[in-house]
């Protein structure tokens, strides 16, 4: 399984850090509230079958940057950020495969005053250290399946870590919104769904669950980097599948969101 990559902290100087970015989005609308900067960082721990990024889950590709150099950049949307009531949202990839940098991140987005948001598996939530946790306003927390051998065979990784992250956010109090890709015939099983949804209930701490169906908008980027696309025959659910899943999370409380 792939590990985190060495970071290169220059000791007393945070914003010397540098990590590898995939791109940027200035005008995020789905990444959390309000208007988003969002950072899509290179690296992942997992290899989802479904994922719509594999170019930003290759360590290989992105650009060496420095916090500093990316804060400049956030700072020239300072003003617009606040009065769209949004922030700066890091996502990829998976923001804990860098952790230093994403620390460093948003640090320097808490000093702009901006809202921000860690947009993760939680497969790797111990590169999370307190400061970090201190320095987000909210977590999208991807739970990927509920069935720890679905989530294996979805994802390659362990559910366990992503669970233990969530129990010391809903221990911190942080504010996490859960995100749950519905997918045919691999995370449509009713009564894991419902597990997992007093699952989330019990912790306390999550404030909205978002449906997302799957979708194959992704899969030429699988052709493109000439990897296996092993989903191509699995269709779109339906608009009355996906409503009866987020039917089971409105039992437990939680709104209906809608992406
Ligand atoms: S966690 Fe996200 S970025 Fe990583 S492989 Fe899965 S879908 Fe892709």
């Amino acid at each position: 399984m792939p590990q985190a990559f060495p970071q290169n902290p220059v000791p007393g100087d945070e914003s010397a850090v540098t990590g590898l970015v995939h791109s940027v989005e200035s005008c995020g609308t789905v990444d959390g509230p309000g208007i988003r900067f969002v950072l899509f960082l290179s690296g992942c721990s997992l290899r989802c079958r479904y994922c719509h990024n594999p170019d930003t889950s290759c360590v290989r590709r992105g650009r060496n940057r420095s916090a500093a150099d990316v804060l400049e950049e956030i700072a020239r949307y300072r003003d617009f950020l606040l009065a769209a009531g949004g922030g700066v949202t890091l996502s990829g990839g998976d923001p804990l495969f860098q952790p230093d940098f994403s620390k460093a991140v948003l640090k320097g987005c808490k000093g702009l005053g901006l809202h921000t948001c860690l947009d993760t598996s939680g497969h790797l939530g111990r590169n999370a250290d307190e400061d970090m946790l201190a320095d987000t306003d909210l977590v999208l927390l991807d739970i990927k399946a509920w069935d720890p051998e679905q989530y294996q065979a979805l994802t390659g990784g362990e559910l366990r870590p992503t669970l233990q992250f969530a129990e010391r956010l809903a221990a911190l109090r942080k504010p996490v919104w859960l995100r749950y890709v519905l997918v045919p015939g691999l995370t449509d099983n009713m009564e894991d769904i419902a597990e997992l949804s007093r699952y989330a209930a019990r912790l306390g701490n999550v404030e909205r669950v978002d449906v997302l169906p799957f979708h194959q908008m992704g899969r030429f980027k699988w052709d493109e980097l000439n990897l296996e696309y092993t989903l191509k025959d699995v269709p779109e659910p339906s608009v009355e599948l996906t409503e009866q899943v987020r039917h089971v999370f409105r039992r437990e409380g939680f709104p209906a969101c809608v992406h």
